[in-house]
């Protein structure tokens, strides 16, 4: 199921991040439609070669809730991946449209994410790089993980991170001092913490870690999550969605719940029976 680049034709631009541009693509043939993210960006051959190697986990990676990669190109330097077309877009922008998302979706969204942690995780994958424009809806309904491998490696070092704040406001207390971990400790439960900072924001309407208004520089951030107390849920939010975030966001990742856990947590199987109508949600998305 390989696609060739030049098989490709751009149809419009999906959006645009610190890396690179999105563009929906149409395959010439079949009439097939993929996303094409491309990395303009002139990384040195090292970097390059170490995106590609992550590149490589991911087009192995086979998972309903981890998007599809179908191929990663080299042109002179510029690295294009041909990746699942997700037509309703990121969970960022379905808060973009919505002032808050409601709980039944947000425990769509966390049972799909989990789904696609557990696999990333059993097989030594940590993803890194958890955010709301990086979990992709589709006019299924069905929540995917996109983007690992790439952020991982722009994000490797606290400098370069200073040039990618929207990366790491989502990051955990423990990865922003990763000299204090133990040895033991896998990183898996840094993604935990990122999905559960990501549902809190989806309630809250607003980032969570800082006041409203307050703009997330650096230090900011740096100080608000480690030296300050973990974000807290709304109160008016239901006793089981704030048992799910307050789980997630412990500060001592040794603490946090893994994918597989959380799975079973009473605020997935709370709406798990009920079918919710989530389609006034998902018709601001032009579907
Ligand atoms: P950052 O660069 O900080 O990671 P980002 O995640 O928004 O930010 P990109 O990964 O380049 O940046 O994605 C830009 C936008 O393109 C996303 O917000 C999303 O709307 C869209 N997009 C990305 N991948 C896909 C895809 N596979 N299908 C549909 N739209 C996508
Ligand atoms: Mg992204």
């Amino acid at each position: 199921s390989e696609v060739a680049l030049e098989e490709l034709e751009k149809v419009c631009r999906l959006g645009s991040g610190s890396s690179g541009k999105v563009y929906k693509a149409r395959h010439v043939h079949t009439g097939a439609i993929y996303a094409l993210k491309i990395i303009q960006e002139k990384h040195d051959a090292q970097v390059r070669q170490q995106i590609k190697r992550e590149m490589e986990i991911l087009r192995r990676a086979l998972n309903p809730h981890v998007v599809r990669c179908y191929g990663v190109f080299d042109r002179g330097g510029e690295i294009s991946f041909v990746l699942e077309y997700m037509d309703a877009g990121s969970l960022a922008d379905v808060l973009a449209a919505h002032r808050r998302i409601p709980e039944p979706f947000l425990a769509r969204v966390a049972a799909h994410c989990l789904q696609g942690l557990l696999y990333l995780h059993k097989n030594k994958i940590v993803h890194r790089d958890i955010k709301p424009s990086n979990l992709l809806i589709n006019r299924r309904r069905e929540v995917k993980i996109a983007d690992f491998g790439v952020s991982k490696v722009l994000d490797s070092t606290l400098a370069q991170c200073n040039s990618y704040v929207g990366t790491c406001a989502y990051m955990s207390p423990e990865r922003f001092n990763p000299d204090a971990q133990d040895g033991h400790y896998d990183g898996c439960s840094a993604d935990i913490w990122s999905l559960g900072l990501s549902l809190l924001e989806c309630a809250m309407g607003r980032f969570p870690c800082l006041p409203p208004g307050q703009k997330p520089d650096w230090p900011t951030l740096m100080m608000a999550i480690c030296m300050g107390d973990p974000p807290a849920p709304p109160a008016d939010s239901s006793p089981e969605f704030q048992s799910f975030i307050r789980a997630c966001l412990q500060k001592n990742a040794c603490l946090r719940p893994s994918a597989k856990h959380l799975l079973t947590h009473p605020f997935l199987t709370k709406y798990k029976e009920k079918d919710c109508d989530l389609s006034p949600l998902l018709k601001s998305l032009q579907l």
